[in-house]
């Protein structure tokens, strides 16, 4: 087993945009609120079994609507200093976590596919 990651070492250096293309944000009223003073309209949309929850979009790609690739290949949150509170905490949602990897498919690998090792490698290091 590799070094596990927490809060304290965890630095997402690699912009590889993998949480960003899978992972769905839910965002609070507050969170809406500072987004929209941007000068972002329609980002979000609505649970269709709880009304009072809501996502950021995703865009054509399935990706969060706020990713964007730069020109030299790597993904950056064009929201970033106003990113909701998930952003912020990913990947550790809990006092004192500790994870083997911050990737989606090792974090919840019942949800997302997990690609094989090679194509792993390929997408973490650009
Ligand atoms: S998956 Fe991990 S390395 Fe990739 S952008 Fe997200 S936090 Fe950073
Ligand atoms: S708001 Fe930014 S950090 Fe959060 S998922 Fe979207 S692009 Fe990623």
């Amino acid at each position: 087993m590799g070094k596990l990651l927490t809060a304290e070492n965890f630095k997402c250096d690699r912009h590889c945009g993998e949480c960003c293309k899978k992972m769905l944000v839910q965002v609070n009223k507050e969170e809406i609120n500072r987004i929209e003073k941007l000068g972002h309209k329609d980002f979000i949309f609505e649970d269709h079994f709880n009304e009072s929850r809501f996502f950021l979009k995703k865009d054509e790609k399935g990706w969060c609507i706020f990713l964007k690739k730069e020109k030299d290949g790597k993904y950056a949150c064009s929201i970033y200093k106003n990113r909701p509170k998930i952003c912020q905490q990913y990947p550790f949602f809990n006092k004192g976590e500790k994870v083997e990897s911050c990737l989606p498919e090792d974090l919840y690998p019942n949800v997302f596919f997990k690609f094989p090792a090679k194509t792993r490698q390929e997408a973490i290091n650009f």
